[in-house]
């Protein structure tokens, strides 16, 4: 019978990519508790409408990219393809924007895109988002921009650039529109198809054409940066103060867009070369109007979220010695009948105990002990038993005792050896 397997683009993780997810978290999450963040879990599934809405229709999650599908009650329900959407959804939903001056959450879980996969690119992906609701303070833009630095300082990552940028708002972005249709108007000829219908509907979105052509154009044309408004060119340089007071150097990047409409004034992307050509591994920027847009009071956020896949790609190896534990070899009944005594002493007191669930002969489970590579073997047979006592092997030191057979003693032993191991 043919054998099923994952979907296309889906996977099973496990081994050191899984450490390494988990020891991203850990570091995450010192510095989300540190900072004042909330951690929430939000629903993979909603309906379609949240992120037609808050992403936009126009961007190439919406278009072409997400996972939706009609339920057996007929509605439109869609995989979430990345987490804003649905904080802004829960924000509201609880109330928030009532009861809190401001609300600082974070989230970490999977997200589901439709793509082509690729390297290091996966249709479940998982993200660690951070959102705060209730301020429109440049300060809180720098804040963030900290919060990254201190994540990959000690995830021993250095190679990375931060690249910032402001989109504007809607003032500055509404008078840019029409130098920018003005622009590719002239140029016409020489974009895509998708292209031409993004200078009908949304010509800003022609900054993220991947094709070359369009990449050649774009380079020519004006920049939003160069026509922001004056509240907007003074929040992004009361931002870039505060990122300089952090210590953090930070790269303008006039032509930063991220791939989805709600973006106002700073945007950011961590990139690092060490990733290729999708080079990105967190990214995030202010979305000063979304909250409204999706039906609440006017209320400024700010978020970004990680790529933990690709983050992951970037962090070392543990140096951290792994304790592999002790394996208890025991030969005969009457040494078995010790291996429940001896197994609930060490799991007590921290200390991995592996042995072979089936009878076999010493040498068999010397052979499994070494395969385990396990730092202490214990050895208990007939012999041992009449004179009660165990044996205990360090294997690193490659010395060997006899212990009173008494299970309270044999861990205290191990555990005064693992700390002369280190
Ligand atoms: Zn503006
Ligand atoms: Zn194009």
């Amino acid at each position: 019978m043919e054998k099923i397997r994952t979907l296309r683009g889906f996977r099973d993780i496990f081994g050191e990519e899984l450490e390494k997810f988990k020891r991203i978290e850990r570091v995450f999450r010192k510095y989300s508790d540190l900072l004042g963040f909330r951690e929430v879990e939000l629903p993979v599934l909603e309906k379609t409408e949240l992120f037609v809405r808050s992403i936009g229709d126009t961007t190439d999650i919406v278009e072409k990219e997400m996972f939706t599908f009609t339920d057996v009650g007929g509605d439109s329900l869609t995989m979430r393809p990345e987490a804003t959407a649905g904080m802004v959804r829960s924000y509201l939903q609880e109330g928030l924007y009532a009861t809190e001056r401001m609300t600082k959450v974070c989230s970490v879980g999977p997200m589901f895109r439709h793509e082509r996969p690729q390297k290091g690119r996966y249709r479940e992906f998982h993200q660690i988002d951070v959102e705060v609701f209730g301020v429109k303070e440049a300060i809180v833009d720098a804040e963030l921009i900290f919060m990254i630095r201190m994540l990959l300082d000690e995830l021993g990552i250095d190679r990375y650039r931060i690249e910032v940028n402001s989109v504007g708002c809607k003032t500055c972005r509404e008078s840019f529109r029409k130098v920018l249709i003005d622009f590719f108007e002239t140029r016409k000829s020489e974009l895509c198809e998708d292209c031409l219908r993004r200078l009908e509907r949304n010509p800003l979105r022609i900054f993220d054409c991947k094709n070359e052509q369009c990449i050649r154009v774009t380079g020519d044309s004006p920049l939003l940066f160069d026509s922001l408004c004056d509240e907007c060119k003074d929040h992004f340089t009361l931002f870039q103060g505060y990122v300089k007071e952090f210590g953090i150097e930070v790269d303008i990047n006039k032509r930063l867009v991220r791939g989805l409409d709600y973006y106002t004034k700073t945007v950011f992307e961590v990139t690092s070369e060490d990733l290729g050509a999708q080079k990105a591994f967190m990214a995030g920027g202010r979305y000063d109007n979304l909250v409204e847009e999706m039906g609440g009071p006017a209320t400024a956020g700010i978020g970004f979220a990680i790529g933990v896949e690709r983050l992951a790609m970037l962090v070392p190896a543990s140096r951290e010695k792994e304790d592999r534990g002790c394996f208890f070899a025991c030969v005969g009944d009457r040494a078995r009948d010790h291996l429940i005594s001896i197994l609930k002493a060490c799991t007590t007191e921290g200390i991995t105990l592996r042995y072979a669930y089936e009878a076999k002969s010493l040498k068999a489970q010397m052979r499994y002990a070494d395969n385990l590579k396990c730092d202490f073997v214990l050895i208990l047979g007939d012999d041992e038993i009449e004179k009660g006592i165990i044996t205990l092997r360090n294997m690193s030191a490659k010395t060997q005792q006899e212990l009173p057979l008494d299970p309270q003693k044999v861990v205290m032993e191990i555990k005064r050896q693992v700390i002369g191991n280190r």
